[in-house]
């Protein structure tokens, strides 16, 4: 079973839209394994996003990161990683398919809603930023 960290960013929790994108995992067979709420600091934020420093929406981003709760989570399931990356559309809203949650709920290239891994090397990384082994659950049989 594949592991992915997902994040709900501010804008999504904000407007309230959190259940229907956990909704949309949980309806497509994804295990949410993991779940916390935090509000991440500039430095947290940084650090996080720490692969884009030399972005030129670096600064942007990590403001808008740490501008409210966000909520994250560990996601299971089989090709977990490739199937939140397909439930989540393009980047660029614009560019999103029909039927994701970036096409339908996102506003901006930044505040698009939800964050996901988008390999096993980051996935790994990005599941340890926010949670320690005892803290993501196993499936009940
Ligand atoms: N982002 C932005 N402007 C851009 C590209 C990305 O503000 O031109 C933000 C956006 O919130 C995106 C995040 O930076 O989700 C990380 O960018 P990445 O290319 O990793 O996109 P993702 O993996 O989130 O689809
Ligand atoms: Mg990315």
């Amino acid at each position: 079973m594949e592991q992915t960290l997902s994040i709900i960013k501010p804008d999504g929790v904000g407007r309230g839209i959190a259940g229907e994108v956990i909704s949309r995992f949980e309806k497509n067979g994804i295990r949410i394994a993991a779940v916390k709420m935090l509000h991440m600091t500039k430095a947290q934020a940084k650090g996080f996003y720490d692969v884009h420093r030399e972005r030129p929406f670096f600064e942007s981003l990590t403001d808008f990161m740490c501008s409210g709760p966000i909520i994250a989570m560990v996601l299971e399931g089989e090709n977990v990683i490739e199937k939140n990356r397909t439930l989540m559309g393009a980047t660029n809203f614009k560019e999103a398919a029909e039927g994701t949650i970036r096409k339908d709920f996102a506003t901006d290239i930044e505040k698009n809603v939800v964050h996901g891994s988008d390999s096993p090397e980051t996935a790994t990384t990005e599941i340890a930023y926010f949670f320690n082994k005892f803290e993501i659950t196993d499936a009940v049989s």
